[in-house]
């Protein structure tokens, strides 16, 4: 089937973070573009004729990113390695936060009874963490390292113990943050204070696990971080980057590769959605902790100040574009 064929949903979206867009053939003038959101899930509206997987009703969570199906990346199943990806609110392309949204059938999974709208915005993140941790290959009896607790820290974290960590810590700069990671179960939590050498910070993730990381799974971004995976790891041990930082980092590589540590980079996720769907409807992993507030579709100026300054400590803040979604 060519790309043109495809067959398409039409959803009604619930999602978070994200704005805005003006459909210039549009009389509603409220909408401006370029759309933003790729983290949705909604309900089905309608389907096109070769749609026989979903009806209207279903409620799905969106998996943002569709490949050509045509290159040699989509055709061994890497899919999201393809360069002609239409990925949601990466130009030239729109996002999914609007009230109606048009996507391929194939890219929504159904969720579960037991699973939210809300609960199916948060498994886009979700499948970073799980396709992290497949790539880090984290298997039953881990010990885990975990560097930035922020969204995708925690679901990494949740995705990890899922997996069959054992053993978890996780670093950040801020309490709260640790605090939440607290609350997901982790088992030991690092505040970095701004005056903490790496040489200090290695050696305190030793002293509180009492081994070294079988994985570490960076997910900052910052340069000194990927330091730290990088020494604190165990001999043999593998290191996954998730974090997005700088375009060039200075790293002490020497004694990562006499160690036979591997380095892994990890790109969105690549059929990991219905891992992640299994995890929360069975009870393995829990993403409500992680919706800390929820606003209006109209008040979304707000949702953006606060994911901005950071005020009130939001984790995942929801925009709801459907009124009845959650007032
Ligand atoms: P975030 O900014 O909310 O979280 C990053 C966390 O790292 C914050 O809590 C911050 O306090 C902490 N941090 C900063 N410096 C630190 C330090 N020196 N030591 C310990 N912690 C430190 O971002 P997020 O949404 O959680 O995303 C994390 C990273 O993952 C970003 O770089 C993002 O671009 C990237 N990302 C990558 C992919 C991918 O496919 N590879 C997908 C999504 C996000």
């Amino acid at each position: 089937m060519g790309p043109k064929a495809r067959p398409k949903c039409r959803l009604a979206t619930v999602s978070p973070h994200k704005l805005r867009i003006q459909n210039p053939e549009s009389r509603n003038m409220w909408i401006r573009r370029p759309l933003l959101g790729h983290e949705a899930s909604g309900t089905v509206l309608e389907v096109g004729k070769n749609v026989k997987t979903l009806k209207p009703g279903d409620r799905v969570a969106i998996e943002p990113g569709v490949g050509c199906r045509t290159c040699s990346f989509c055709k061994k199943g890497k899919y999201h390695l393809c360069s002609d990806m239409i990925f949601c609110a990466s130009p030239p392309y729109d996002g999914n936060l609007c009230r109606y949204y048009v996507h391929d059938a194939d890219f929504c999974f159904k969720l579960p009874d037991n699973v939210s709208l809300e609960e199916g915005t948060l498994i886009e993140p979700l499948a970073v963490g799980v396709h992290a941790c497949k790539r880090a290959k984290v298997r039953f009896g881990d010990v885990v390292l975990i560097l930035g607790a922020g969204p995708i820290g925690l679901v990494t974290l949740l995705a990890a113990k899922a997996m069959g960590a054992t053993k978890t810590i996780i670093t950040d700069l801020v309490g709260g943050r640790l605090d939440k990671a607290k609350e997901l179960g982790v088992d030991y939590t690092l505040k970095i204070e701004k005056n903490m050498t790496e040489v200090e910070t290695v050696s305190k993730i030793g002293e509180l696990l009492q081994e070294a990381p079988d994985v570490s799974l960076e997910c900052t971004g910052v340069e000194q971080c990927v330091r730290v995976a990088l020494e604190a790891t165990k001999t043999g041990g593998v290191v996954a980057l998730v974090g997005l930082g700088k375009f060039e980092l200075t790293l002490p590589l020497e004694n990562a590769i006499l160690r036979e540590v591997d380095i892994r980079g990890v790109f969105r996720y690549n059929n990991d959605y219905p891992a992640a769907i299994e995890m929360v409807k069975t009870g393995k992993v829990d993403l409500k902790p992680l919706i800390t507030h929820h606003f209006r579709i109209q008040d979304s100026g707000k949702a953006f100040h606060m994911a901005k300054t950071g005020e009130g400590n939001p984790i995942k803040i929801l925009i709801h574009p459907n009124p009845d979604d959650y007032y």
